[in-house]
């Protein structure tokens, strides 16, 4: 039987908003561009896209109108795309004029119109989109306005013919610009453009997914492609806060907590920086010429979904995932005897912080706080950004400080997971340059740089591992407490091999017939979980043994052993080892079993500690 289709909780509710305000017949449909008095004002759609491409519509949210003033703020982006803040600053100011958009605001001295949010600004503006002529600034605004809702977008000849045959405020505006050399040459290109760019047909639907563009810091949620530096969208969206609903725009900001932008056929757009965009149509607009049903739905929408900028909940996910000390967590290299021991005791002094998310500054704040907190006791801090999603340029100079700090006094500080993070590099390099780049982040992973750091402790408190010749088998850890006569019997028993670098010893999976003793080099065990690549377990130096679990269980080899250098070992096949027994030598089985119960209680109990320091 097919399940049923369960609808969203999210589409339910817009459904309910959408019915809900299909009822209100408020407000006036705009008849000062003729062809605009032909919408019907029964028309109504509500869109909401979020960040992550996701797009819920109801009503007619298909309808086509032209977008009008929500060009503005589009254009205005473009605009500081296309020749930088300082020349777009020169022409058009940020100030809310808090009057009607077509209001005449300009510098009493310079001309310069307050906002680009009116339409002098907006004109304005347009006189800013490069080309070297009409038709090729008209293509490239068009193909640009496109990007915004990811899908070509026309211009509406006939709205276009209406407004430029009537629009005499506007040019009046043009003019009175071209006088102030606000723009410059004929004041009938740009104010051509503008009443263009106003005619471009879009949907609600269209209309949320520039808003999430906008949301997602100039990043389209549907093509995945930038349409704006995120510093530009930022510019964007202060100016469409304060000046986008003109002389409602202090209201807007303070009820709906959004930056919006009304257009005169009835669209709406919203922006909810870094989660979601909103597109509203409705051509009834109030006396200050926004559609009265998107107010009504932004409202709604706002205080349903507590959306309101200024008075939303913390977002900032702890950086932080957990703090974990060295003495119970150790590299993948296991280690045997005054080894062991030395990292029990001391590798207290080693901190490994695992940071996840994004880092900004009410995240990494806390952290900074509690790796300055047991700084007093460290000699060592790994700070591992593997599973970090997002860091920006003010993190990075976070995070550099604080090891500057932790430096200062004597701390070793690694960043691990942190190799392929261009902005972090950048930075690192801007700052220092490539060799601190090596110095900081050599390691990339967490365990090479943890091993590191335990050979550092080792080096400071003296016990290092045995060099060559390697460690016999009176050294071993199966062997301690042998006398020199079962130490002898047990050698008789065993076969030398030469092994070289990348050999395989043991194979996953197969039959268990023999454990070995490292007598010299490195070898490596490794699992490959179903469908994921190889990984690297532990490593093991001479004096350990491999191979040995089995002796107690004869259950198949569950991992794959390799040689991580040339290697020599001892191997003890089982059939040797039972054959003790008969030969009345019973008191050596005992011995390597007990040793090798000793050695696994150990391991165990690391294991443990390693999960507890988890929490
Ligand atoms: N094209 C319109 C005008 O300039 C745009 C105004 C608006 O949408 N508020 O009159």
């Amino acid at each position: 039987m097919p399940f049923p289709t369960v609808a969203s909780p999210i589409g339910h509710y817009l459904q309910h908003l959408h019915d809900k305000f299909a009822r209100l017949e408020d407000g006036q449909v705009a008849t000062y561009i003729p062809e605009l008095g032909r919408a019907n004002p029964a028309w109504f759609g509500i869109a909401v896209a979020t960040v992550d491409g996701q797009v819920y519509e109801v009503g007619d949210s298909r309808q086509e109108f032209t977008i009008q003033s929500i060009s503005k703020p589009l254009v205005y982006g473009l605009a500081l795309e296309a020749v930088g803040l300082k020349q777009v600053l020169a022409r058009v100011g940020v100030e809310p004029s808090g009057e009607a958009f077509n209001s005449i605001s300009l510098d009493p001295k310079t001309g310069r119109p307050l906002n680009p949010m009116i339409n002098a600004g907006a004109i304005a503006t347009s006189g800013l989109v490069p080309g070297s002529s009409p038709e090729e600034r008209r293509t490239r605004l068009l193909e640009l306005i496109g990007e915004f809702a990811a899908r070509d977008l026309a211009m509406d000849d006939a709205v276009y013919c209406s407004e430029r045959d009537t629009g005499h405020r506007n040019r009046a505006i043009a003019h009175l610009l071209r006088n102030f050399d606000i723009i410059t040459g004929d004041p009938e290109d740009p104010l051509d453009l503008y009443f263009r760019q106003c005619s471009i047909s879009v949907t609600c639907r269209d209309l949320a997914v520039m808003a999430a563009t906008l949301a997602g810091g100039g990043v389209n949620p549907l093509s995945r492609r930038r349409v704006l530096q995120p510093q530009n969208a930022g510019r964007l969206l202060s100016v469409m806060s304060s000046c986008g609903m003109y002389d409602y725009a202090g209201e807007c900001i303070y009820n709906v907590g959004m930056p919006a932008k009304s257009g005169v056929a009835g669209g709406l757009l919203a922006v909810l920086p870094g989660q979601l965009g909103i597109g509203i149509f409705s051509p009834p607009l109030d006396a200050k010429g926004n559609s009265v049903r998107g107010i009504r739905v932004c409202h709604d929408l706002s205080q349903d979904f507590g959306l309101h900028l200024f008075n939303s909940p913390r977002v900032v996910t702890p950086a932080l995932k957990h703090v974990q000390s060295g003495a119970d967590v150790r590299s993948k290299r296991l280690r045997a005897g005054a080894e062991l021991e030395v990292l029990r005791r001391q590798g207290g002094c080693i901190r490994l912080y695992q940071l996840r998310g994004r880092l900004v500054f009410a995240s990494l704040e806390p952290v900074i706080r509690s790796v300055l907190r047991e700084a007093a006791d460290c000699t060592h801090v790994i700070i591992d950004l593997a599973q970090v999603a997002d860091l920006d340029r003010a993190s990075c100079r976070l995070l550099l400080d604080l090891r500057d700090q932790l430096v200062r006094s004597g701390v070793r500080v690694f960043l691990t997971g942190a190799a392929d993070n261009q902005t972090l590099r950048n930075y690192v390099v801007s700052r220092f340059d490539e060799g601190g780049w090596t110095q900081l982040c050599g390691f990339d992973s967490r365990d090479e740089a943890l091993e590191a750091c335990e050979e550092e402790l080792l080096k400071r408190h003296g016990s290092k591992r045995p060099e060559p010749p390697g460690v016999p088998l009176k050294q071993q850890e199966l062997c301690r407490g042998f006398t020199p006569g079962e130490l002898q019997d047990l050698a008789q028993r065993l076969t030398a091999l030469d092994l070289s670098a990348d050999a395989e010893v043991l194979a996953a999976g197969s039959a268990a017939d023999a454990m070995y003793f490292l007598v010299q080099g490195e070898v490596g065990i490794f699992l490959k979980p179903d469908g994921a690549a190889e990984q690297l377990i532990s490593r093991l130096g001479p004096g350990m043994s491999f191979g040995e679990v089995a002796l107690v269980d004869r259950a198949p080899r569950s991992a794959t052993v390799r040689a991580l250098s040339d290697i020599q070992i001892l191997r003890l096949s089982f059939e040797a080892f039972d054959l003790l027994a008969d030969e009345g030598l019973s008191h050596l089985q005992t011995k390597l079993i007990a040793n090798l119960a000793g050695v696994l209680a150990a391991r165990l109990r690391s294991a443990n500690a390693e999960i507890r320091s988890l929490k």
